[in-house]
């Protein structure tokens, strides 16, 4: 991955941030996109500096449409091209079904659905001009079997899953590969609101034993990532040690 582009969204903490080091150590260069944690951000910088990466910092929701174009047209303008775009800004806003708001669904759907859509458009004619990309979108195995609680989280990581395949498809002859990850659960900000009495459910039904790390997605998105993947396109990976198997 030597010199490669990484655009990695939602990189200031959690998967994103182990993302982006894997990459940062593969020897690509990263650009670190956030929405508001910019300590953070500036942390994973560092770390990915550390590691001998050149590093953009991009603030920005990935819900609205003007800042996923500026992601990229500061991307190009840094570097001059995009090879890898990892889409895994998430968000999420559980509740049931029959109390969940309108506002509610839609955050997630705009930042969840409209965010992997709006980043994937915004760099489809670079990469097609460079004959050449990776895209990786994050979807989750609540995308494969629902869950309860989560019925505007589950319906963007299964939307994300269609709008990966329809990608794949309309970019396969141009040396681009899309692919999703379905992480199961992993220990970051996102699953830390959970009670451990939840938490204790969810470990004993998983078959490996233990939680997910960051690390344990950054390894399988940095292998789709790689020029050695590309035979694979509009796949669908879980890594939830057994989860939902
Ligand atoms: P996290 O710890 O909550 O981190 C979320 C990251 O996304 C942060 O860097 C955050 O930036 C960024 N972000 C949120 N909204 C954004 C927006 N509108 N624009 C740009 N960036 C935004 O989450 P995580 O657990 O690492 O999850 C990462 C991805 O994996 C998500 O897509 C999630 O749905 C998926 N996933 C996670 C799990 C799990 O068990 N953790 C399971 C399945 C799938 P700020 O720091 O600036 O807020």
């Amino acid at each position: 991955m030597k010199d490669k582009i990484a655009i990695v969204t939602g990189a200031s903490r959690g998967i994103g941030k182990a993302i982006a080091i894997e990459l940062a150590e593969k020897g690509a260069n990263i650009v670190i996109n956030y929405s508001s944690s910019e300590e953070s951000a500036m942390n994973t910088k560092r770390r990915c500096e550390e590691l001998g990466a050149k590093v953009l910092l991009v603030k920005g929701s990935v819900s609205e449409v003007e800042d996923c174009k500026d992601i990229v047209a500061k991307t190009l303008e840094e570097f001059g091209r995009i090879d890898i775009l990892v889409n895994n800004a998430g968000i999420t806003r559980d509740g049931l079904a029959m109390r969940m708001n309108d506002e509610e669904f839609d955050s997630v759907v705009k930042t969840n659905l409209y965010g992997v859509f709006f980043m994937m458009r915004e760099v489809a004619k670079p990469m097609m001009k460079q004959r050449y990309g990776r895209i990786i979108n994050m979807s989750s195995v609540s995308g494969l079997t629902g869950n309860a609680g989560q019925i505007n989280y589950a319906a963007t990581k299964s939307a994300v899953i269609g709008m990966t395949k329809s990608m794949a498809k309309e970019m396969a002859t141009r040396g681009i590969t899309v692919n999703a990850i379905a992480p199961g659960y992993i220990d970051t900000d996102m699953t830390k609101e959970l009670a451990s009495t939840q938490t204790d459910a969810i470990i004993s039904s998983i078959p490996v034993g233990r939680k997910g790390e960051g690390e344990d997605l950054a390894y399988a998105v940095s292998f789709l990532a790689s020029e050695r993947a590309a035979y694979i396109t509009g796949e669908v990976i879980r890594v939830d040690g057994g989860l939902a198997m």
